[in-house]
């Protein structure tokens, strides 16, 4: 498993692999350099602290397997409880319900919600050839209509025209009913992006997502807004029943470190990463290879 690990840490635990006895001494000198790497990937201090107490309990006066040296078995615990930190077990999409199945998109505006819907049209037709319908619900910015409608004639995905004049609930009424019409299993429903304080527009989100009742509903979250996105997050939340998330923008993020933080601050499952404006830059989120990166 170790020998995934960065250059980077393999150099920082270096000195305990040559020692060959893991002592509390030197355990704290080589966690002062995780702490530092984890800090310099925007992983938030409290998480670094949570994450040190962890490490200390799990390493000082832990059996080291007979194969591995001392220092890789503390290598080894170091890696395992980043995964744990990020993996879910609620991690799975789930689209297996009784058709057609609902997903609704929630966030902030310029997240990524639109592009996101497309793309995870596109990911679920190709690889579960599912018939999928999508539709938006963005009144607020009729350009949002016309920009899911150009996205979907583009990747050949099923799009339901809708209309300034309707409202959201208006318009997810005739999307479900001609969903169930034309056998769809899977419909998308795209909302207007809002701040998290604009009391009015939360609760017209919180009573469309009682209204549609949806399987999923994924916050999209710009992974590039760090640690003011854990406070957007948290705040809808409150309103809603988010089921995952969808961190997008991943490639221009480089560190990463503040999906350690979302995890461990809400327990809400990050369920696809984004990693590109094209359509097929959307990833189901592993942790192995998200903690490879982050340990840079
Ligand atoms: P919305 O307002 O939440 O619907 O956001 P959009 O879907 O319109 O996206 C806003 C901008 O972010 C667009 O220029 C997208 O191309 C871009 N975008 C979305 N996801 C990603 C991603 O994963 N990586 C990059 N680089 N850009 C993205």
């Amino acid at each position: 498993m170790f020998t995934t690990l960065s250059k980077k840490f393999s150099k920082i635990f270096q000195n305990i692999s040559q020692q060959g006895r893991l002592t509390e001494k030197n355990i704290q000198k080589t966690l002062k350099k995780v702490q530092y790497t984890l800090l310099e990937a925007d992983v938030s201090i409290s998480v670094i602290n949570d994450l040190t107490k962890i490490l200390k309990k799990k390493s000082i006066g832990q059996i080291i397997n007979k194969s591995l040296t001392p220092g890789q078995e503390f290598i080894k615990i170091v890696q395992t409880e980043l995964v744990n930190l990020i993996n879910s077990p609620k991690k799975k999409i789930n689209f297996f319900e009784k058709p057609p199945v609902k997903f609704l998109m929630v966030g902030l505006q310029g997240a990524g919600k639109t592009t996101s819907l497309i793309k995870l049209a596109y990911f679920i037709t190709k690889k579960f050839k599912k018939k999928i319908l999508v539709v938006s619900t963005d009144t607020i910015r009729p350009a949002a209509i016309d920009q899911l409608e150009i996205l979907s004639k583009k990747s050949n995905i099923n799009f339901l025209k809708s209309y300034k004049s309707q409202t959201p609930q208006e318009i997810v009424k005739i999307a479900i009913k001609h969903a169930i019409k034309q056998l769809y299993d899977i419909l998308i429903i795209d909302t207007a992006g809002r701040l998290h304080n604009n009391e009015k527009m939360m609760q017209e989100l919180q009573n469309l997502q009682n209204y549609i009742k949806p399987t999923e509903t994924f916050f999209v979250m710009d992974s590039m807004t760090g640690q003011d996105a854990l406070h957007s997050i948290k705040n809808f939340n409150n309103f809603l029943k988010i089921s995952g998330i969808i961190l997008t923008k991943l490639d221009s993020d480089h560190r990463g470190g503040i999906i350690l933080s979302i995890q461990h601050t809400t327990k809400i499952p990050i369920k696809l990463i984004g990693i590109g404006e094209k359509i097929q830059d959307l990833q189901i989120f592993c942790p192995d290879r998200i903690i490879k990166r982050i340990l840079g």
